[in-house]
């Protein structure tokens, strides 16, 4: 049997988020139709092996637990989930109480994943982040430890429009404090078409956003994180498995509106539209990736891990030598201190890390 990995997207959220580009709604009343259509969709998968299950959106844990337990045995009894399957749930602040997250982890869900993005409530307003508040976080992470989940995930955001350094060393310490397993930190983006971007407020400048990475990576190193990719953290042995998956391109299939699986060079892409997606419409975009677009996408998310590109990996997927393929690239970077090279693996350094978007740029 195959093996993959499972995303579900569930599109609703308690209220919009300024920056927000993602699929998803504060109206919850098509909830029960569309847990329907996942379970119907679920059921129609190719039976396969699952290392991991991922509840994302949006906010999963917006639609209650018990939808959420009925998509889980769904997906249970189509795939065989390994023994030590990373079942992860979005649930942000404000949207999910105790009672809920012990009917989660009872139900088999071992991860919770939180966005709090920023200790600092004027911060949070400045994001159009209206659905919680700093005290929320709090409030959701403790929630989630007493019913017994043991690997948590928070997401930071930098960038903010009027953060400075010292208020993202407030966030840090905040994060630090809680002690979760993972943190996510992400730059602010400003997409087109959400208010954020329609408001045009004035950031950070590019160097200041510079230092904020740096102080991320060293806040975080400091209290035992390690980087294992350009914008996550674990502490060791927590490293996300479901997106270990995706950055090292591995196959995946993901159900719901906005959805995207990738089953060797093919990546199916489920339209946005709900009507669609509740009216049985299969995945509309069919794209068969050809040998170049997957060699670049494949350097891209490798250089993104502290891993890199492992060589002989990269020889059998692509029959290619990576250093004959690269050689002025990994010289420049190297010599540059932006990269390490050896026998087997070439990656970037905290130095290169800093600069990802040039170096990575520079290979595709
Ligand atoms: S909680 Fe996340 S998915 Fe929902 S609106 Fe905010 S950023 Fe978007």
């Amino acid at each position: 049997m195959s093996d993959t990995a499972v995303y579900i997207h569930i599109p609703y959220c308690k209220s919009k988020c300024g920056y927000c580009d993602f699929c998803s709604s504060p109206d919850t009343s098509t909830a029960d139709e569309y847990t329907a259509e996942l379970i119907r969709r679920i059921k129609l998968c190719e039976p396969g092996n699952a290392a991991s299950v991922y509840f994302g959106g949006g906010t999963p844990s917006y639609i209650g637990a018990k939808r959420l337990i009925r998509v889980l045995e769904a997906v249970a009894s189509r795939f065989h989930l390994s023994s030590n399957c990373e079942i992860t749930a979005e649930c942000n602040p404000g949207t999910t109480d105790e009672g809920e997250l012990r009917e989660l982890r009872l139900a088999g869900f071992n991860r919770i994943s939180a966005g709090i993005q920023t200790a600092v409530s004027e911060e949070l307003a400045a994001l159009g982040r209206t659905s919680h508040t700093v005290e929320d976080g709090e409030r959701l992470f403790a929630s989630a430890r007493r019913a017994g989940f043991d690997n948590i995930n928070l997401d930071l955001m930098y960038g903010i429009p009027g953060q400075s350094a010292e208020s993202l060393d407030k966030s840090l310490s905040f994060v630090t404090g809680l002690g979760p397993e993972h943190v996510s930190a992400y730059a602010l983006r400003l997409e087109e078409g959400t208010p954020l971007y329609r408001e045009a407020p004035r950031l950070p400048d590019d160097d200041t956003v510079a230092d904020m990475y740096e102080l991320i990576n060293s806040r975080l190193r400091g209290a035992g994180y390690v980087r294992y990719e350009i914008s996550n953290f674990a502490k060791p042995g927590y490293e996300s498995r479901h997106n270990l998956r995706y950055w090292r391109g591995g196959d995946y299939i993901g159900i719901g509106v906005s959805a995207a699986s990738l089953s060797g060079n093919v990546r199916y892409v489920q339209s946005p539209d709900m009507e669609k997606f509740l009216s049985h419409i299969p995945p509309d975009t069919v794209e068969t990736l050809d040998g170049a677009a997957r060699l670049e996408e494949y350097v891209m998310l490798r250089l993104r891990l502290a891993e890199g590109i492992d060589k002989k990996d990269f020889e059998i997927r692509f029959g290619r030598n990576f250093e004959a393929e690269y050689g002025k690239q990994i010289k420049k970077y190297v010599n540059g201190g932006f990269a390490a090279d050896t026998a087997e693996r070439f990656y970037l350094t905290d130095k290169g890390a800093f600069v990802s978007n040039t170096v990575i740029a520079d290979f595709i």
